[in-house]
Formats: C-alpha cells, structure tokens, sequence
C-alpha cells in the first residue's frame, strides 16, 4: 500500500510542479495584482451558473429537466429577467464591496509565490482540510445569523429573499455578508497554511458548491451523490424554504451533531 501511493506520488509530482513552473514562468506581477482574486472569482461564479441558466432555460422543453428540479410543485424555473437583475446585483456589490475589500487584503499580506509546487497528497490534504474549517465556521456564522434577530435582519435577511433559490442567487448576499464569507474562506486558508495552488482550488470548490447548493436541481451526478456526507442543494434549498436548519454550507455532520438537520 505504502509503496503504491509512493509511485502514485511520484508520478503526480512531476505534474503538478510542471504546472506550477509554467503558471509562475513570467507571471508573477499579473498573479500578485492585487485585484485579480476578486476578478477571478466573480468571472468563476458567472461560468458555474452558466450551465444551470441553460438548463432553466432548456426546462420550458424537456420534461427530463424538469423532473430534475427539486421545487418542481413551486412553478417554473426563474425567468431570465430575474437571472439578470440578481447578475447586476452580484456585480455591483463585487465592485464597490468586494473588490476593494480583497485588493486591500493582497496588500496587506503581500504574498509570496514559493518555487516548489505542493505534493498531490499535500494539496488533497489541504483542500480537503479548508472546506471541513470553513464548513464549521461558517455552521457557527449562519447559526448565530438565525439565532440573533438583530443579526439576522441586517445581515442575513437579504440572501432569503430567495424561497426557492436559483444558482446566481448564490452570492446574492447583503455586503456585510459577502464580507464576512470572504473572511471566513481567506481565515481558513490561513490556519491550515495553504500552498497558493491549494488555496486557488479551495476557493473555486467552494465558488462550484455554493453554486450547486443554491441550483435548484437535484441532478444525478451532482457531488453530494457521489459524496453522502454532502448536503447538496435538497439539504440547502430545504434550509431557504423553512428559514431554520441545514446551517452548514457543505457537509451535514455538524447539523446532525446538534440537531438542526432537516430533511
Ligand atoms: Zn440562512
Ligand atoms: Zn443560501
């Protein structure tokens, strides 16, 4: 066993740091602008809920789809009219809130690109080890959000406007809440002492299950099929129709533990 993840080690090394080489060769003044994390993430969330606008626009033809989405007694998918005041939204709070926010945090902390890329194992591991830290900051943040009215009312409220959510509607958060998810993703990477190329796969993972959770679709290859220990978007959706329960974005375990799961 030892010796099969060695090679396995082996052979994925080479990998990873020819990726690595070529992604830093000449570009490290573009990979340390301060406003390219911002940049990135914004664009990666538009090309997630790309393939689930063409799903809601293909569910008005195809019965398969529609059999698909999990509020299929609540009426039709969002009309694309909704798609594209919740996209203006979005964008508008990326550039007065989020963008400044993260271009100054660039800044501060000034990072530096290392030479060597990490092992395949140590970036499986870190990966894996940011989303169960955030997964239970986050429990606790969404918790107190539902149990302080004071909190909930002028920071969490706005992302319940959506009953039955659709995927834009992910990142369709007042600006102290889009702050705060922002602190609790970067804090993690920072307590676990990410690698940049785990830190970069962490937040696209987690761009692509906040996505999923909010899609609207129980889709048969969606992740928490392949996973069990994920909730999906039947365990979140559940969460923005009865406003209570299913707190944690990703994982159930800690709904379980105390009780908040719902069905
Ligand atoms: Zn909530
Ligand atoms: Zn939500």
């Amino acid at each position: 066993m030892d010796v099969l993840s060695s090679e396995h080690q082996q052979a994925c090394a080479p990998l990873l740091q020819g990726l690595w080489e070529r992604v830093r060769a000449g570009q490290e003044v573009i990979l340390l602008w301060p406003l390219l994390p911002a940049s990135c993430a914004f664009l990666a969330h538009v090309l997630f809920c790309a393939p689930f606008l063409a799903l809601d626009a293909l569910a008005g033809w195809f019965q398969r789809v529609r059999s698909w989405r999990i509020a299929a007694g609540s009426g039709p998918p969002p009309p694309a009219r909704r798609w594209l005041g919740c996209f203006c939204a979005v964008l508008c709070r990326y550039l007065t809130v989020v963008l400044p926010a993260s271009a100054l945090f660039q800044i501060v902390r000034s990072p530096a690109l290392p030479a060597q890329a990490p092992s395949c194992l140590q970036l499986f591991v870190e990966v894996c080890a940011c989303l169960l830290l955030f997964d239970t900051l986050f429990y606790v943040w969404h918790f107190s959000m539902h149990r302080v009215p004071w909190l909930y009312r002028n920071i969490h409220q706005h992302h319940h406007r959506h009953r039955v959510p659709f995927a834009l509607a992910a990142q369709d958060a007042s600006s102290t809440e889009l702050l705060s998810l922002l602190l609790l993703a970067l804090s993690s990477t920072w307590v676990v002492g990410c690698h940049p190329l785990s830190e970069v796969l962490f937040h696209l993972l987690n761009s692509w299950m906040a996505v999923e959770d909010h899609c609207g679709y129980n889709l048969p290859w969606a992740l928490h099929r392949l996973l069990p220990c994920l909730g999906g978007a039947p365990f979140h959706q559940a969460h923005h129709g009865l406003h209570r329960g299913n707190y944690a974005p990703y994982f159930t375990h800690w709904d379980h533990l105390f009780g908040t799961y719902h069905e």
